[in-house]
């Protein structure tokens, strides 16, 4: 795996030095006629102190993706997935959170977002225009899947276990939506997230609920092998949650019989996989 750095910076405003530095470590510089830059850098230990510093000098910072081999995909164990393609607004919008359609929020803690419980189906405006896609997750809902109709026969009829579906209904109508099903994961992993200085940009305790979450670097992540050891599914939730501010996310975790299901049928093209590194 590599790590690839994503810098973005308007155009005509940024130190030499800075430049340099960049071309100098054979950065890719993306031609646009925008007025931001966007650069792609691969990371090497040897300098990576140095671009934080000349980062922090120039007030900006990098998203960080790692790169994986083909070869890594294949012999994951397990993976994350998480849909590429975002659509809608959970309905009603307001305080939907707390509203009551489709959470109980009697755990809910406004101060870190977490607690809350699903009791019922989603509301959605309308159906999305799949085009070739299968797979989406809803704005500020960052840990549920939805799929098209195609990919829930092909999960079905693939014996892929640890989920069901569930409908997804019409907003202000009780209209069952088509070709359109939430993936409902059903079990969730004991704890076993390892966070270290390189996955972990911090660790967030709510001064409210006293509950802990992570923001993520965007490196690989680490959990303890055993945690998987006996698990008898193909699909499952991370104990631990994720996200700044109000955003409470598990990590969505599939099997590489999962993974290899999906590929085999092409649906992973809107689908962003992470190999897990077990210890
Ligand atoms: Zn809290």
């Amino acid at each position: 795996m590599r790590y690839r750095h994503r810098i973005v910076y308007a155009k005509g405003n940024r130190s030499k030095e800075f430049v340099d530095f960049l071309k100098e470590r054979n950065a890719v510089f993306e031609k646009s006629e925008s007025t931001l830059q966007v650069v792609y850098l691969f990371e090497e230990e040897e300098w990576i102190d140095q671009l934080y510093k000349v980062l922090q000098s120039e007030h900006t910072s990098s998203m960080i993706d790692t790169i994986f081999t083909p070869e890594e995909f294949e012999k994951a164990e397990w993976l994350t997935i998480r849909p590429t393609f975002r659509f809608e607004y959970p309905q009603p919008e307001t305080y939907y959170k707390t509203n009551g359609v489709t959470y109980d929020s009697s755990n809910y803690c406004d101060g870190c977002g977490c607690g809350l419980k699903q009791k019922d189906s989603f509301r959605l405006k309308k159906v999305p225009s799949w085009g070739k896609r299968h797979f989406l997750s809803i704005n500020w809902v960052e840990d549920e899947m939805f799929v098209s109709s195609a990919a829930m026969k092909i999960i079905s009829d693939g014996n892929i276990t640890g989920l069901k579906f569930l409908d997804v209904i019409k907003n202000k109508t009780d209209l069952v939506l088509e070709n359109i099903h939430q993936v409902i994961v059903q079990g969730i992993l004991e704890p076993g997230f390892l966070p270290s200085s390189k996955s972990v940009k911090s660790t967030i305790v709510c001064k409210k609920c006293g509950h802990e979450k992570y923001i993520t670097t965007g490196r690989e992540l680490t959990f303890r092998r055993e945690i998987f050891a006996n698990l008898e599914c193909d699909i499952i939730k991370s104990h631990e949650t994720f996200g700044p501010g109000v955003i409470c996310a598990s990590q969505i975790i599939v099997s590489q019989r999962f993974y290899q299901l999906l590929v085999k049928h092409k649906l992973n093209k809107d689908v962003e996989f992470e190999p897990l590194t077990l210890v």
